[in-house]
């Protein structure tokens, strides 16, 4: 078995070359899903499975994806057992509970022979299915859900869209890109639409120390942890996340996140510059000479940003400043004495944590007389 890492497999999560083997087996079956007619068993050979883990982000994974079109027929046993029933049934009680949704349209992505379907409709909620396997397809179609057929990555969103919610069960184990997938179920969705994610729980696969759990058709094996790593970095915050049907499965309760605009921001830039050029030259309308006091980050680029002209100079309490330059817009630095030296009608202070005491300074031991103005949207005076 393999400790250190192999420098030449990507995580496919997060990315790093940072893989170790952590779990060897040379006679593995090809899939578990498709057992083999006569005509088949001379090809058959056994597989060498190797599970990976990210020392980065933790991630258990195989190296190569199944082959394409591996799902089109894809037909898992479905347990009809009257306990896996009364669980799916919990499970969607759990989803209106948790999510706080109590009715809307939903995507099942992987929806199987539809059985969750039918428990989210008897809930009162608009159900569409995506199902690449044609056999589950026909099933669930044929108890009179509306099933698409396709593969989910981000430029194909489910059809229909965007839904007000989303279910993922018992898929993710199964996608090799699944960073382009999860980018596909966001494209589905409205922003903050919650939806459930669940996969079969390695921690109890490991606790149990089941080698079995481990073959080709599922190609990732998530914890708690890092099923919710997974899903914070795909742009779903993770409102819950705990083991279900008896901690067999993790199922994590999340959320589309809407993305923190920066648009406002850039804009703010843009009026910001014109704003400080109108005051200067406002104030140079009416004869008055205007400093800066504070050097700090954010007057160094508020004023890289404005790049004013017509400012006298630039004063800042902390000596170890003086007589170096502010980087972009170049103001050399100055002691607060030399508003003395120097006078001037108006100080701008951009020292927007320590403007009481700056005033108080400008006031008291400079005796100032002029006006003092902060840098803000609007730029006011303070007095
Ligand atoms: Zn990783």
């Amino acid at each position: 078995m393999t400790e250190a890492p192999d420098r030449t497999v990507a995580c496919r999560s997060c990315g790093n070359y940072k893989l170790s083997v952590v779990l060897d087996l040379p006679r593995a079956p090809s899939s578990v899903e498709r057992l083999l007619t006569d005509q088949q068993l001379e090809s058959d050979t056994p597989v060498h499975l190797c599970v990976w883990r990210c020392g980065a982000c933790g991630l258990a994974q195989l190296a190569a994806p199944m082959s394409d079109g591996f799902y089109d027929e894809y037909e898992m046993a479905t347990s009809f057992s009257p306990r896996f029933n009364s669980y799916l049934a919990s499970l969607a009680t759990m989803f209106q509970d948790i999510t706080g949704l109590r009715s809307g349209r939903l995507i099942e992505i992987g929806c199987g022979d539809g059985t969750f379907m039918d428990h989210l409709t008897r809930l009162g909620y608009q159900v569409t299915g995506i199902e690449p396997s044609r056999p589950f397809r026909r099933s669930a179609t044929a108890k009179g859900h509306r099933v698409f057929a396709s593969y989910i990555d981000q430029k194909t969103p489910a059809p229909d869209g965007p839904y007000d919610g989303f279910v993922l069960r018992q898929v993710l184990e199964h996608v090799h890109d699944f960073r382009g997938f999860l980018a596909g179920v966001r494209e589905s969705v409205f922003d903050n639409a919650p939806g459930l994610v669940e996969v079969p729980n390695l921690d109890k696969a490991l606790t149990d120390r089941r080698f079995y759990d481990f073959f080709p058709d599922h190609v990732n094996y998530f914890s708690g942890r890092t099923l919710r790593i997974v899903l914070e970095s795909n742009g779903f915050d993770v409102d819950r996340v705990f083991p279900t049907m008896s901690d067999e499965y993790i199922s994590a309760f999340v959320r589309k996140r809407a993305e923190s605009d920066f648009s406002p921001t850039q804009a703010s830039a843009a009026a910001f510059r014109r704003q400080v050029a109108d005051f200067i030259d406002d104030q140079h309308r009416r004869g008055l000479r205007v400093a800066v006091w504070g050097s700090g980050g954010k007057g160094v680029a508020a004023l890289a940003v404005a790049e004013p002209a017509g400012i006298e100079y630039v004063v800042d309490s902390d000596p170890r400043k003086y007589g170096l330059y502010l980087p972009a817009s170049h103001f050399e630095v100055y002691p607060p004495e030399h508003i003395r030296l120097i006078p001037v009608d108006v100080v701008l202070v951009t020292a927007l944590a320590h403007l009481g005491e700056i005033v108080s300074h400008l006031r008291g031991e400079l005796a100032f007389e002029g006006r003092i103005a902060v840098l803000g949207e609007p730029i006011a005076f303070v007095d």
